[in-house]
């Protein structure tokens, strides 16, 4: 899906973040995605964009002006959301000229997007932060029905375009250890990438959401038992939010 590519539908800009890749980067959030995650943080941002919702929409030009007066004072930009690689053609545009002012474009995404239909954005990319969101029973976790393609990981690390690989852990609705088992595995050979394993938390989160989630939040214990696990398969830089 490519949605639109003369105006960007923006929920939300931060100045300056430090959690969205390497160094104090602007992060923008768009309008949109393709999935509507039980756990989703942002979930004022999934709907795609219409009279119901409230964004911005801006220009290319207009994003731009917005960017140049953070210029000085960050390493690049995120584009996050919703999910960003559904506005690919924008992005694409955006990022040649962001990278004109010396700035690094990275890209948040749930990892489920037609390869070849965002091979443009690939190219332009500078580094994808991945989410894996579990190896089974996505549907209870996402409310959608996919499967995660390891096909998209596989083929970001091979052209050293992965930062980080995020899991959200929660109990219950997935097979926790197997699923950062398997993350492992992909990742092991990429001694740069950042696993980034993430208690589920209620911040952001509506009623009917933590309702859903409360009983499924993994103890401290249990994170830091699945830190190990993915240290002992070989995977060398951990970070766990707990
Ligand atoms: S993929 Fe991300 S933005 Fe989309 S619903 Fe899931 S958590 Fe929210």
């Amino acid at each position: 899906m490519d949605i639109n590519r003369n105006t960007l539908p923006v929920k939300d800009i931060i100045p300056f973040a430090n959690v969205d890749g390497s160094g104090n980067r602007t992060t923008i959030f768009v309008q949109g995605c393709n999935l509507n995650c039980i756990y989703c943080h942002n979930p004022e941002t999934i709907k795609l964009p219409c009279e119901e919702t409230e964004e911005t929409k801006y220009t290319v030009e207009q994003l731009l002006d917005v960017i140049k007066q953070y210029a000085p004072y960050i390493r690049g930009i995120t584009v996050s959301g919703g999910e960003a690689t559904l506005y690919s053609s924008f992005l694409v545009d955006l990022f040649k000229e962001v990278k004109k002012l010396g700035l690094t474009c990275y890209v948040d995404t749930n990892g489920i997007f037609n390869r070849e239909k965002i091979i443009n954005l690939i190219e332009v990319t500078d580094k994808f932060l991945f989410d894996i969101k579990g190896i089974n029973n996505l549907e209870r976790v996402t409310r959608k029905s996919i499967e995660h393609s390891f096909d998209n990981l596989e083929y970001l690390l091979s052209l050293n375009k992965i930062e980080e690989v995020r899991t959200v852990c929660i109990e219950d609705y997935i097979d926790l250890e197997g699923t950062i088992r398997e993350v492992s595995k992909h990742i092991k050979e990429y001694g740069d990438v950042i696993y980034k394993l993430i208690r589920v938390h209620y911040r952001g989160l509506t009623k009917d959401q933590i309702k859903a989630v409360k009983d499924s939040v993994p103890s401290k214990e249990k994170m830091i038992e699945l830190e190990r696990l993915a240290k002992s398969i070989g995977v060398k830089n951990i970070v766990t939010i707990l």
